[in-house]
């Protein structure tokens, strides 16, 4: 089983292709193994996120289409921990320590979340309690979890690496 996986709720097919597509690539680019869009399905998303996995590396997955519902169930079924992050939950740096080390469900919302979700979810996370972004609080959640040390992770098998310069940009292209 991943041991990180993300929840995209409310995903509308005609207005949030680009903030999807970041949630996704943060998720990557911050530790996690995979995201799932709940209840719509969209490819071209899926396209541009495994577009950055075949270039770029890792082992991430996508896939969209599923209900939310059922994708919580499977999750805990396997014996996975769910944590919702919302302005309303508890702080982040209170429960951290408590979710390292867990298999995480990790959901985050768009405009309106279903109220069925506070409840569902084992833990409700807030990164602040002011109204911000999906994408950020998803960064924020993930490098505390992860102590920052995601952002060293090796991405394996990837056709280009950043060579990190003081200036310009070096890329080394893999044949
Ligand atoms: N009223 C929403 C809420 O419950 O957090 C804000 C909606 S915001 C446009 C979309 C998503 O960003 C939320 O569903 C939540 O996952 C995330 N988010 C926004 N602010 C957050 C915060 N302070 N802490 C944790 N997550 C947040």
């Amino acid at each position: 089983m991943a041991k990180v996986v993300v929840l995209r709720m409310g995903h509308r097919i005609n207005r949030d292709k680009r903030v999807t597509t970041h949630v996704g690539l943060v998720a990557r680019a911050f530790g996690a193994d995979g995201m799932i869009i709940a209840n719509v399905s969209d490819a071209s998303v899926e396209t541009s996120i495994r577009k950055v996995v075949k270039n770029w590396g890792g082992e991430f997955f996508v896939e969209s289409g599923r209900p939310w519902k059922t994708v919580v169930e499977d999750w805990r079924r396997k014996g996975g921990m769910v944590v919702h992050l919302t302005m309303y939950g508890l702080p982040v740096d209170e429960m951290i320590d408590r979710l390292r080390g867990r298999e995480i469900l990790v959901i985050v919302g768009g405009e309106k979340m279903p109220g069925e979700i506070f409840k569902i979810a084992d833990f409700n996370v807030s990164v602040g309690n002011q109204p911000h972004s999906e994408i950020a609080a998803l960064a924020i959640f993930l490098d505390r979890l992860f102590y920052g040390s995601e952002l060293k992770k090796e991405f394996k098998n990837g056709k280009m690496r950043i060579i990190p310069t003081e200036k310009g940009k070096k890329v080394e292209i893999r044949t």
